[in-house]
């Protein structure tokens, strides 16, 4: 059999981008829970839905059945922008490390928005343009899904308002700045704009702030202003669907060269990239016609799958929002201050917590030196900044690796590289100096996040 030399980044050609999203629940036997009303305890409908969300994606939301949901063309024509996105054969990487191994990663930072977030941006503000809305509100931290947000809502000439997290906010101005250019209104949060924002000053006053609580001031504004809705760049099932084309392009790119990886790795913070790349591999794993091993990558100081609970929580610190039933360390959990990767949301994706909870995936936390460590060596041999969060990845990457080295087994290893870190230098910088600490919530940290957890009829 003669040797094909897989190419250092496999391109598809762009009449080969996905035509359709591919919605993972369709075959899960045991469907994600449904987001609960927090003043009833029963299952949202779509019409309570429906003030708060666009209307076509409250039916991708509630829908766990249909298995592909055709991509608009005008998405379609936006993703051509910059997609196909490459998938990379880290050969680089793997002389660096000298191990059997052999490395894809499929990079999404390759747009202005630096994240695979512009994925999901482009196709909620299609639906709320499509919808006649106004505009839409929603929460930032780090910056990409607001950077994201902003760059598809001047695309469709929408209005968007970004509640963004106040240390963020002072912390990165860079990515504000960027939003600011695209014509978004970006509002640091906890702000006096919003009766949350106001109550949560009163009770934490000179808080930085959190990413809960910047959703509960979007909800807010978005509720109380009409032709306005929010909109949320993670967590939520139709994020993960639209983020399957990150999955379904890696898949197709991997099939051209009959590569099957044998270990799948992501960055965990609510989910969706994660979500999204596992999508098609994880539909093969349900339907029993492949078997793979997944990996989420969490960070320590923020560690919802791996020491988090699994219940009915809520999604934000004002408790406005919709109970999820998630892998959570409560809506009051705050990461320590010195936790600079991002990853810092308290909950999980209710797709991907279900799927954890029944076994079909893994888990790993790691501490943030160590991820910048990992960082360094792949910015020095594969050429690309990474992001914080991606470098969670590539540091189990990595680490299956060098597992590898020592076993001598020749496997294949797929991570998600979501983005780059030209904003995050700030992070680099401390790493660099050597002030970079870790920290690790003690049990007593966590518990004061799961005294908060609501209580739910029918949960325990
Ligand atoms: C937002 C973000 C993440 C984490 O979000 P998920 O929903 O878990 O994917 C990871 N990497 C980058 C670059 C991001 O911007």
């Amino acid at each position: 059999m003669s040797e094909v030399k897989i190419p250092y980044k496999i391109y598809l050609s762009e009449n080969e981008i996905p035509t359709a999203w591919y919605n993972l629940r369709a075959d899960m036997k045991n469907k994600p829970a449904p987001l609960l009303n927090p003043g009833t305890g029963q299952p949202l409908t779509a019409e309570e839905m429906s003030g708060i969300f666009c209307e076509e994606l409250v039916k991708q939301e509630l829908d766990n059945d249909t298995a592909y949901y055709p991509i608009p063309q005008e998405i379609q024509d936006f993703y051509k922008m910059y997609r196909p996105s490459p998938l990379v054969r880290a050969y680089c990487l793997e002389e660096k490390l000298g191990t059997p191994a052999k490395i894809y990663y499929k990079f999404e930072g390759n747009n202005t928005s630096g994240s695979h977030k512009l994925n999901s941006a482009a196709a909620q503000a299609y639906y709320a343009k499509q919808q006649g809305l106004k505009g839409v509100t929603t929460e930032t931290g780090a910056g990409q899904w607001g950077t994201a947000l902003s760059m598809a809502c001047s695309y469709y000439n929408l209005d968007c308002k970004v509640f963004m997290v106040k240390i963020s906010y002072e912390q990165k101005p860079f990515r504000r700045e960027v939003m600011r250019t695209y014509g978004a209104s970006v509002t640091p949060s906890p702000s006096t704009e919003t009766a949350v924002g106001k109550k949560i000053l009163a009770e934490h006053p000179g808080t930085t702030g959190s990413l809960g609580c910047a959703i509960s001031e979007a909800v807010e504004v978005a509720v109380s202003n009409p032709g306005y809705r929010y909109v949320l760049g993670s967590v939520l099932n139709q994020v993960l669907l639209h983020q399957s084309v990150i999955g379904l392009e890696a898949k197709a790119a991997l099939d051209k060269y009959g590569v099957k990886p044998d270990i799948i790795i992501g960055c965990a913070g609510g989910g969706s990239n994660l979500g999204g790349l596992i999508a098609p591999f994880m539909g093969e794993k349900l339907r029993g016609e492949a078997d793979y091993r997944i990996i989420a990558v969490e960070p320590a100081s923020c560690p919802s799958f791996t020491r988090g609970k699994f219940a009915y929580d809520f999604c934000d610190t004002g408790m406005i929002c919709p109970l999820a039933k998630m892998y959570t360390l409560g809506s009051g959990f705050i990461p320590s201050p010195n936790h600079a990767g991002g990853l810092r949301f308290h909950g999980m994706s209710t797709i991907l917590s279900q799927l954890y909870h029944d076994g079909y995936m893994e888990a790993r936390a790691v501490e943030q030196t160590s991820v910048f460590e990992a960082a360094e060596i792949f910015a020095r041999v594969e050429g690309i900044l990474p992001a914080p969060e991606s470098s969670h990845a590539i540091k189990a990457a990595i680490d299956e690796a060098l597992k590898c080295k020592e076993t001598g087994e020749e496997k294949t290893i797929l991570f998600g590289l979501t983005g780059t870190g030209y904003f995050d230098l700030m992070a680099y910088q401390q790493f660099n100096d050597g002030t970079m600490t870790d920290y690790i919530p003690t049990d007593e940290d966590l518990a004061k996040g799961f005294a908060g957890l609501p209580q739910v009829p029918g949960q325990d």
